[in-house]
């Protein structure tokens, strides 16, 4: 078990037997090392325990639910990525899910190299979180009363600190940056998620509300009909 250090350590938490094995076999297959936590609470246990690389987690799950499991984590400072599996048809849980904190989601039943993909890209941009900027990218950026520190990736809305989940300081950070162009949900997944297929547009338009819900009339993200998000190059 030398070569276990080197390999990324994903916890699965999902109580049906078939699904949990499913996504073990083929993430193992690609590489990961793997566990499966039956309940919440068993993997929160484990969590605090064994400091998984991401956390693959089903919303309905036994002891404590998957909504639960994210707050806690959320709650508790933890940025471990935290990808969740959902049920096709349940919109709702999808946004409850990423308001909690998620970074994205699945939807089962999952083609196993998308999810394969998914997990890949997840963990490529938690480990690059501010991949979004470059070496040309000032140390601050500011729209009138909204100030974003780059470096320690700090917002301010008229000086008080506004607090933003990873995803949501990437995204502002891509839209203020790209001022005065518009970007689409396929360039925005692409940037800011990593992914070079199609995602699901529902991602970005629910961190697109949340911004807007936590910085008010300092939000400058403008929705441009049909195409996408901007940032105007004047307000
Ligand atoms: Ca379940």
């Amino acid at each position: 078990m030398a070569s276990t250090d080197e390999q990324p350590f994903i916890l699965i938490a999902e109580d049906e037997p078939n699904i949990a094995s499913f996504a073990q076999m083929y993430l193992e297959a690609a590489g990961f090392r793997v566990e499966i936590a039956e309940r919440g609470d068993d993997a929160l246990d484990s969590i605090e325990k064994e400091r998984p690389d991401l956390l693959l987690l089903d919303l309905n799950l036994p002891g404590v639910d998957g909504f639960e499991v994210t707050r806690r984590i959320r709650q508790g400072g933890g940025a471990m990525p935290i990808l969740m599996l959902t049920a096709r048809d349940d919109a709702v849980d999808k946004v409850v899910g990423l308001e909690l904190g998620a970074d994205d989601y699945v939807t089962k039943p999952f083609d196993p190299r998308e999810l394969v993909a998914r997990v890949r890209a997840v963990l490529r941009r938690a480990d690059a979180p501010a991949d979004v900027t470059d070496a040309a990218t000032p140390p601050v950026l500011e729209v009138d009363d909204l100030r974003i520190e780059v470096g320690p990736r700090e917002v301010f809305v008229k000086g008080d600190e506004v607090a933003l989940t990873p995803k949501e300081f990437d995204l502002l950070t891509a839209l203020v940056q790209a001022r005065g162009i518009v970007l689409s949900r396929e360039q925005l997944l692409e940037k800011v998620w990593g992914y070079t297929f199609l995602g699901d547009s529902r991602t970005i338009d629910v961190h697109v509300r949340q911004l807007r819900r936590k910085l008010g009339d300092a939000c400058p993200i403008e929705t441009v009909w049909g195409t996408g998000y901007k940032v105007p190059a004047r307000r």
